[in-house]
């Protein structure tokens, strides 16, 4: 089958090259995939940079945000967490971390923190391929009739809600969404659909911003066009964010997301820096707004929230999956990326 590939260390080091299909193990399904979204984890693997990199065997199939049809099942695929749920046939979706569901975070409720997560596309080959074999316990069963363009993009979707649901929520709230990439667009439909009074989007590019009006954002700030904190402010007369959910991961970013937020509100954190950074205790304890780490989606608590919005068409993702592109040509989506022009390209792997 074809696949793309990381195969050299460094920048890019991508190919699309002949891989053998793995036959399913105990626990294990081999799915068909139909589409799969490039996500900020593999521009990293891109980039060749941070821990996800340093983890990386050469070569490995990239990509973990997918959709597709089970076509086998392993020996003994009944484990407690498949429990015969999977079937030849269905139409899954991918959970992207991989639990142990032995440990304790995994035995309490909190597998989405799981210290032993393994991923698709990092610690074993991913979806950008004609085919993938992995545990069944990670498997979304979409009803049938689901579009699996959309139903690929629920794994992000699914950062957007859980940011959204966490705290106190969003409802009758100003939230601000710093940072407009693929999750953070979603981010402003769904606080939207959970009943914020007011959505601030802020970003850079003109495309970005553009695109959080059309997911429902009541304003689009650009920060370098003038001080967002000063807008947020003046907007909201004095009072500031209720909630600002932080995915820019750059200091200057961080430092708007604690500015912006009012008295006793709430940072929902889902960026990812790249280094460490300096953080004012100080100004953090004159506000005292409350940092919710937000990590992956609770599982399958925010699947059950999240899914039925693309199915009943609550949200409308259509418009985040900007570019579709042909597993053969899929080093593309990288370059698109890179250059700015795409919110979230799809792989079409078939
Ligand atoms: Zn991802
Ligand atoms: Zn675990």
């Amino acid at each position: 089958m074809l696949a793309l590939n990381k195969i050299r260390p460094g920048v890019n080091g991508l190919a699309v090259i002949e891989r053998e299909v793995r036959e399913p193990g105990p626990g294990e399904m081999l799915v068909r995939v139909h589409a799969a979204g490039v996500c900020g984890t593999d521009m990293q693997l891109y980039h060749g940079a941070g821990a996800f990199a340093q983890r990386l065997k050469l070569p490995t199939t990239l990509g973990h945000e997918m959709c597709g049809t089970v076509i086998a099942l392993g020996p003994e695929a009944a484990t407690p967490q498949g429990a015969g749920r999977v079937k030849v046939g269905d139409l899954v979706s991918l959970e992207s971390h991989i639990p142990c569901w032995n440990c304790n975070a995994c035995r309490t409720g909190r597998a989405h923190v799981c210290p032993n997560t393994r991923y698709p596309g990092i610690d074993i080959d991913g979806c950008f391929a004609q085919y993938i074999t992995v545990p069944t316990s990670i498997a979304w069963v979409n009803p049938p009739g689901t579009a699996p363009k959309l139903a690929a993009l629920l794994e992000p979707l699914g950062i957007a809600v859980h940011a959204t649901l966490e705290g106190r929520g969003v409802s009758g709230q100003t939230v601000v969404v710093n940072g407009c990439g693929p999750i953070g667009l979603m981010n402003v439909a769904v606080a939207r659909h959970f009943g914020a009074r007011r959505v601030i989007a802020i970003d850079p590019n003109a495309k970005r911003r553009q695109m959080a009006l059309q997911m429902g954002a009541d304003e689009a700030l650009d920060p370098t066009a003038a001080p967002p904190v000063q807008t947020v402010r003046d907007l909201t007369h004095g009072e500031l964010a209720g909630v600002v959910f932080e995915y820019t991961g750059s200091p200057d970013g961080v430092r708007n997301t604690f500015a912006m937020v009012g008295a006793l509100g709430d940072v929902r954190w889902c960026a990812t820096p790249g280094q460490p950074m300096d953080f004012d205790f100080g100004a953090w304890r004159k506000s005292r707004p409350t940092i919710y780490n937000i990590h992956g989606r609770r599982l399958w608590d925010t699947w059950d929230v999240a899914a039925p919005l693309v199915y009943e068409n609550h949200i409308d993702l259509q418009p985040i999956a900007s570019h579709e592109i042909p597993l053969a040509d899929s080093p593309r989506a990288f370059a698109l990326i890179l250059a700015g022009e795409a919110i979230k390209p799809l792989i079409l792997c078939e």
